[in-house]
């Protein structure tokens, strides 16, 4: 919340509070609001503007970037910055932006009544993750608050064993809660992304991953947290609170959220349209954490395509209902096979039923934000247009349940659409689309009453009149009409008085200060009837009234009165009624929303050739022993709308193996493995899959790790922190997870890197027995296969033609000789001689290489390959060889060989300083002089720059106990 640069503006001014005895009285009301808010910028109503006074005003002119001026009074002179009320928005956006809350001091009192200073007060406090004015909210997202708490025994045991998290949406009411250990609600923290987050007393600390929208993390009056308080809180929310949630962690973080919320939307009591709490557990869904979403591109993409993600390639929504729906089932993919089995039903239904489908969407299209209506209703902020907003959304109910319960749903469709569907079955068939007919709730006595209440276009201000519908009230009728007849009365006035007075230049106006008057020019004057009262005198003429025009002038503006005052109070009165349905309202909302998603994924299937996944899981809990992903022709769902000719591949991995996928850069290994991990996502959120056909497991988290030299656009790229997200892969991945490693142990020395890389593998497959795709470009790793039962290796290749490599994006199966980088570096456009002189080392190197190891010369093969044009691929043949420690002396030894010395190795010898000339142009692998054994180059290898002490220990250790090994 606290900007760095942020000056001393929130709460009291400092110039304010050193005036507090010589304010005006209206300064010292500005005070009083400023110490009741002390962590919020109060913007305080002076007429049509928000003002703020010295130093907050300095802020306000700075951020908002409008004028500071100077005010003087019997206080002094100070600063004064103001933002117009009628446009406050984008002044309010900037501020939250800034990282500011904004407590709305309004005038709670009309100015022309009051007495003596108009009465103001905080109507509402705007904050990041409650604001509920929807031109500061994105339509079709969702904006949280949420509250992070630690159970009752934390302050005790000294460590939080369960943390409590919940997040409320207060522009739509709905409420989450759920808990777990810190990184269980890390993870949730992730996935809600909330726009703010209040933590409670020994709370841990959670900062904002970059897969989040960096939310603002505060503290917030411990009081809330505090059980008692958190129960007597819910009460009126849910009945027995204490039971409902699964600890006190869960009550605590729920009962602050809502305290947050009720305080910032500025009423006293309950959001009486918060009634839908949720309880849920992080294991009930899909895991996806922060790293997974970042590198899958669900929600965000950094790349060039900056908007191509997921959502957006699944996003055929047609209300900000829908969209909020598949953002929400996106976030949280189903475990459960059932579930998924009942939106896949309902999904195909849908796609094969266009013409039905298309009515639903067009009818949809027409339906308004009604989750945030019905919360401003129930707020009571909704103005006559929300209520209009709110009827022709329900109006839009029977069509879709008409829609919805056609047996014969397309038989006006083409023969063809027709045909396909088999128009006359039933219609819907699926118990899904069923259940969704039966929850779409017309609402019809709500729908009436607005109908026959609000007007059909009716102004925007509901204290001036014109918002009622003539017919519903008697009264406000009889009043229109007194003043109807009273205008008409003086509309007919002119022609009267012309006649009576025979004044043909006679005539009747209205103006705000003299009401209503007759005008007759100077030349007339003794023209002018006995009854007439002089008002006014002009430069050329006279103004009067009669009695009797006064006494109309009284009618009419009485009624006037009247009748606005009774207009505001039927519209209340309407809106208070409509709200007593927020529930129901919210029901209906709901079922329109899953509607909409649906519709959305079934229309996605049809237009982009999807295919119905077929799931392994037999029922909940029961899973094939080794059934694993079997995806033909898959596809990448973002990939493929961007790529003109995408080359679809087939994935066959069996449950709990590892496919260690290797190929030149740019061949398309990180899009694979993508592809099969979102067909996975997609499978769980109840959509078809990019492919020909599907089968897969159901899995319960989705990892993924992207080598942090690939991951630099995140400016994130510390070997640190790759390790430590590996770290969480190892502790928590298991038989049900899929785990996506993209060049893992790119971020340090290439010896450590893969060595890290393949430790890491080994791993996964024989401790975790995940199922696992691993791209490398350390080829050693692809030995694996040899060594472990279900590790096999998969490879990318690449045809070369005149020099020239093309990328086939083919996955094939076994491992690549090659990668292929200095062909990548001439497609780049690298100078001839360069791109000549690396083919030469490379040469040179595999050579060497494979003197090393089979005691022959056959150095010529790169070149022999570049003339015939084959294929570049093919098994690299290597002695299997199990232990790492062996491995590691292997590769060690190959990044020596180009110097082309392996002799003379002096066991333990000290690094030689001063070599620095030696550095290969990628600066890790040393080339030592008079060369040196494993464990030396092991030890020069060791990137002391990037190192931690314990690192440094820890490889020490080790270099130490392979002296011991080694005898
Ligand atoms: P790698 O991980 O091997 O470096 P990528 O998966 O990042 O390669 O792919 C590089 C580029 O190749 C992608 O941006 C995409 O444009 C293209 N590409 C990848 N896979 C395919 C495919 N199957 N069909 C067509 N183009 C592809």
């Amino acid at each position: 919340m606290q900007p760095a640069d942020r000056e001393t503006v929130t709460g009291l001014p400092p110039g304010i509070a050193a005036a507090r005895d010589t304010l005006t009285p209206m300064l010292s009301q500005y005070a009083d609001l400023c110490a009741a808010h002390e962590d919020a910028l109060v913007l305080f109503q002076v007429g049509d503007f928000y003002e703020a006074f010295c130093e907050a005003a300095e802020t306000v002119a700075r951020v908002c970037e409008v004028t500071l001026t100077e005010r003087s009074d019997s206080t002094g002179d100070y600063p004064m910055a103001g933002v117009p009320i009628d446009n406050a928005a984008p002044y309010l956006e900037s501020l939250l932006d800034a990282g500011y809350r904004v407590a709305l001091g309004d005038q709670v009192e009309d100015a022309e009544q009051a007495s003596g200073l108009v009465d103001r007060a905080v109507t509402e406090v705007i904050t990041p993750g409650t604001v509920v004015e929807d031109d500061l909210l994105e339509s079709g997202t969702t904006n949280y608050v949420a509250a992070v708490a630690a159970d009752d025994a934390a302050g005790e045991s000294g460590s939080a064993a369960r943390v409590g998290l919940a997040a409320v949406d207060v522009s739509t009411g709905e409420c989450l809660v759920t808990s777990g250990d810190a990184d269980a609600v890390a993870g949730e923290l992730d996935r809600i992304a909330p726009a703010e987050l209040i933590s409670g007393p020994d709370a841990p600390d959670f900062a904002p991953s970059d897969a989040a929208r960096g939310w603002t993390p505060h503290e917030y009056d411990d009081g809330a947290f505090d059980r008692r308080q958190a129960a007597e809180r819910l009460e009126p929310y849910l009945s027995a609170p204490d039971r409902r949630f699964a600890s006190d962690a869960e009550l605590r973080a729920a009962g602050a959220v809502l305290a947050y919320a009720e305080y910032t939307q500025g009423d006293d009591g309950p959001l009486s349209y918060v009634t839908r709490i949720r309880r849920y557990d992080p294991h009930d869904r899909l895991r996806l954490d922060a790293a997974a979403q970042r590198s899958l591109e669900l929600f965000e993409n950094r790349g060039l395509g900056a908007s191509d993600t997921l959502f957006d390639a699944l996003d055929e929504t047609n209300c900000a209902l829908g969209r909020r729906c598949l953002e929400r089932w996106l976030r949280r993919p189903l475990v459960d096979a059932d579930a998924i089995r009942s939106r896949h039903d309902a999904v195909g239904e849908l796609a094969d039923r266009s013409l039905a489908r298309e009515g639903v969407a067009d009818a949809l299209a027409t339906a308004y934000d009604l989750e945030r209506l019905v919360s401003r209703v129930s707020r009571g902020r909704a103005d006559a247009r929300d209520l209009r907003s709110l009827c022709r959304t329900l109006a839009v109910v029977p069509e879709l349940k008409a829609t919805l319960a056609d047996a014969s749903g397309d038989a006006g469709g083409t023969d063809a659409v027709a045909e396909e569907a088999g128009s006359d079955a039933e219609f819907p068939r699926t118990d899904h689309l069923r259940d969704l007919r039966e929850r779409l709730d017309a609402l019809a006595e709500v729908r009436e009453l607005i109908d026959t209440a609000i007007a059909t276009d009716p102004p925007q201000e509901i204290t001036e009149g014109g918002v009622i519908r003539e017919g519903f009230d008697d009264d406000l009728d009889d009043l229109r009409a007194t003043e109807r007849e009273g205008r008409e009365w003086v509309a007919d006035l002119e022609t009267a008085e012309r006649e009576r007075t025979g004044i043909d230049s006679l005539s009747v106006g209205h103006n705000q200060v003299h009401g209503y008057y007759i005008e007759v020019t100077d030349a007339n004057l003794d023209r002018v009837p006995d009854d007439y009262r002089r008002r006014q005198t002009l430069k050329n003429s006279e103004r009067y009234v009669t009695p009797e025009l006064k006494e109309r002038e009284e009618s009419i503006v009485g009624a006037a009165e009247r009748a606005d005052a009774v207009e505001y109070e039927l519209f209340v009165d309407v809106r208070d009624r409509v709200a007593s349905e927020t529930e129901r309202i919210q029901g209906l909302a709901d079922a329109l929303a899953e509607l909409d998603a649906l519709t959305s994924l079934a229309a996605v299937a049809v237009e982009r050739d999807y295919v119905r996944p077929e799931l392994r899981a037999e029922a909940e809990g029961s899973v094939e022993s080794d059934a694993g992903i079997a995806i033909e022709g898959g596809r990448h769902p973002v990939v493929e709308r961007t790529e003109t000719s995408f080359v679809p591949n087939d994935a066959d991995l069996p449950r709990g193996s590892v496919a260690v996928i290797t190929g030149p850069n740019m061949s398309g290994k990180s899009t694979y493995m993508r592809s099969v991990a979102l067909a996975v996502v997609l499978a769980q959120t109840g959509s078809f899959v990019p492919a020909q056909a599907a089968t897969l497991p159901v899995f319960d988290r989705v990892f993924t790790r992207v080598g942090a030299s690939d991951d630099i656009a995140g400016g994130q790229s510390t070997f640190m922190r790759e390790m430590s997200e590996l770290t969480e892969i190892l502790h928590d991945a298991g038989p049900d997870s899929l785990v996506l490693l993209d060049e893992v142990g790119r971020g340090t020395a290439t010896t450590d890197g893969r060595a890290i890389a393949r430790a890491a593998a080994e791993f996964l497959h024989d401790e975790l027995g995940a199922t696992a795709l691993f791209a490398t470009h350390y080829h050693g790793l692809t030995d694996l296969a040899d060594e472990r039962e279900r590790v096999f290796n998969l490879h990318f290749t690449a045809t070369r033609e005149d020099g020239d490599v093309t990328f086939l994006h083919r996955v094939v199966p076994g491992a690549s000789s090659s990668s292929y980088g200095v062909e990548v570096a001439e497609l780049a456009g690298v100078p001839r001689s360069v791109v000549d002189r690396a083919r030469d080392l490379v040469a040179a190197d595999e050579a060497d290489r494979d003197r090393r190891t089979n005691g022959t010369d056959a150095g010529a093969r790169v070149d022999d390959g570049a003339a015939s044009g084959e294929e570049l691929s093919g098994d690299k043949d290597r002695d299997g060889d199990a232990s790492l420690r062996e491995f590691l002396a292997e590769e060690a030894s190959d990044e020596r060989g180009a110097s082309g010395s392996d002799s003379g190795d002096v066991p333990g010898a000290p690094a030689e300083s001063g070599d620095a000339g030696n550095r290969s142009p990628d600066g890790d692998a040393e080339v030592p002089a008079g060369g040196g054994t494993d464990l030396a180059a092991a030890l020069r290898d060791l990137d002391l720059a990037r190192m931690t002490p314990i690192e440094a220990l820890n490889a020490l250790y080790d270099l130490q106990s392979r002296i011991d090994d080694d005898g």
